[in-house]
């Protein structure tokens, strides 16, 4: 429950790779535990250090495939040569039960999410400009060259959409990210 007493929205969370969504998403979830974030099922391979289940549902593209002819995802979108869902029975059950609940997805997983879970709030994560994307992304050092690329030319139309979604923050200094983020969540800082 938020702090005025209602039932918190749903949440979705978009802004291009590299912009800081998982750095934010992780402080976020420090400071409030009682947030569900959905775990994704993807057909990437897992980056060093990620573990199944717990990043994210790590599928071959048949089973994926399966999941999508079942009905299965609430959304899903090739991203950058590889498929991302969002699994819909938890988070049915989530939103269900009054649970706060964030969807950390791409833009076109946003606007499928526009449509079936149209009560949710939808926030754009911004760089401060596209030369910063470009060094966090390089900086992180996950991806290979030609994943750079892919995910530096994908972030070209993520950012012109970022007018579609109800608030833009943009990721400058992480903790004022963070306490706008809470802001528009609804969620008192500690
Ligand atoms: P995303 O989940 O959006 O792909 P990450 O959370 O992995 O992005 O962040 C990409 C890189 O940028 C990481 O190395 C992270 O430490 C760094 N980063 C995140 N937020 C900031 C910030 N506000 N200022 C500087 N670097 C940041
Ligand atoms: P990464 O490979 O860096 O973990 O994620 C690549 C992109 O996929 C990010 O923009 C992330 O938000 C998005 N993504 C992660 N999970 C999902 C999902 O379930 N659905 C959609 N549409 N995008 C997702």
């Amino acid at each position: 429950m938020a702090p005025d007493g209602s039932i918190a929205r749903p949440t979705v969370l978009t802004g291009p790779s590299g912009v800081g969504k998982g750095t934010l998403v992780a402080r976020l979830r420090e400071r409030h535990p009682e947030i569900w974030l959905s775990v994704s099922a993807t057909t990437r391979a897992p980056r060093s250090g990620e573990i199944d289940g717990i990043h994210y549902f790590f599928h071959s593209k048949e089973r994926f495939n399966e999941l999508v002819q079942s009905g299965g995802l609430l959304e899903w979108a090739e991203f950058a040569g590889n498929c991302y869902g969002t699994p819909r029975q938890p988070v049915s059950e989530r939103v269900a039960n009054g649970i706060p609940v964030l969807l950390e997805i791409e833009l076109e997983g946003a606007r499928q999410v526009r449509k079936s879970l149209p009560e949710a709030i939808q926030l754009f994560l911004a760089p401060p400009s596209v030369e910063e994307l470009e060094k966090r992304i390089r900086g992180r050092g996950t991806e290979a060259e030609e994943a750079i690329q892919r995910r530096l030319k994908r972030a070209q139309d993520e950012l012109a959409a970022q007018t579609e979604f109800d608030a833009v923050i943009v990721n400058d200094d992480l903790e004022t990210a963070l306490a706008e983020l809470e802001n528009k969540m609804n969620l008192t800082g500690t």
